[in-house]
């Protein structure tokens, strides 16, 4: 992707107070640590655009297996403020399965502090919140990891059946991959 030195600046720009504003050094790590380290991992995954570092990077402070940790929520929302931006594939990649790792998750972590947080609930309602940010992906078919993985985010958000079926059709053959689950799945 060809960027301009003002374009990659103002992107940056955009992230770093995103990721300030959500993982601020107040917000606490799974692994014990203030969240700072996460948030500078995201920023340099932004930057550096060579979809470095992982998504098992973040394994044991975001997630862990199927499980989410309670960073795990702002942590969503900067996947999806980076995905209204102009990056390179494979740091879109990246921040996709990253988004898609923790949508997907299974349950959250048993610690008291959050006992009274459905932390799963609420990382489905941001990628909810931003559901046409996802279709456009879906529909923009850059790769077909990039389309799968995003249709499956919203194949578990449960959006409209007829709107998925619709959809998982127009962007044949990206999702040739991507099964199509029955209503009673979803
Ligand atoms: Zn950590």
């Amino acid at each position: 992707m060809c960027q301009s030195r003002q374009e990659k600046e103002a992107l940056v720009d955009f992230l770093r107070n995103e990721i300030d504003r959500q993982l601020g050094p107040s917000v606490k790590c799974s692994c014990g640590r203030n969240a700072v380290h996460v948030a500078e991992d995201l920023l340099y995954l932004a930057e550096a655009g060579n979809g470095s570092p992982r998504v098992n990077a973040f394994e044991g402070h975001v997630f862990d297996g199927d499980v989410i940790y309670e960073v795990a929520v702002p942590v969503a929302k900067v996947c999806m403020a980076a995905l209204t931006q102009e990056l390179t594939i494979d740091s879109r990649v990246t921040f996709m399965l990253l988004l898609y790792t923790i949508v997907t998750a299974d349950g959250q972590d048993l610690d008291i502090g959050i006992a009274n947080r459905n932390i799963v609930e609420e990382c489905l309602e941001v990628a909810r919140r931003g559901v046409w940010l996802l279709y456009a992906e879906v529909l923009a078919g850059v790769t077909g990891s990039l389309a799968g993985h995003a249709f499956m985010i919203i194949q578990t958000l449960g959006d409209d059946p007829d709107r998925l079926r619709a959809v998982h059709r127009m962007a044949q053959p990206m999702l040739d991959w991507v099964p199509l689950l029955d209503e009673n799945d979803m």
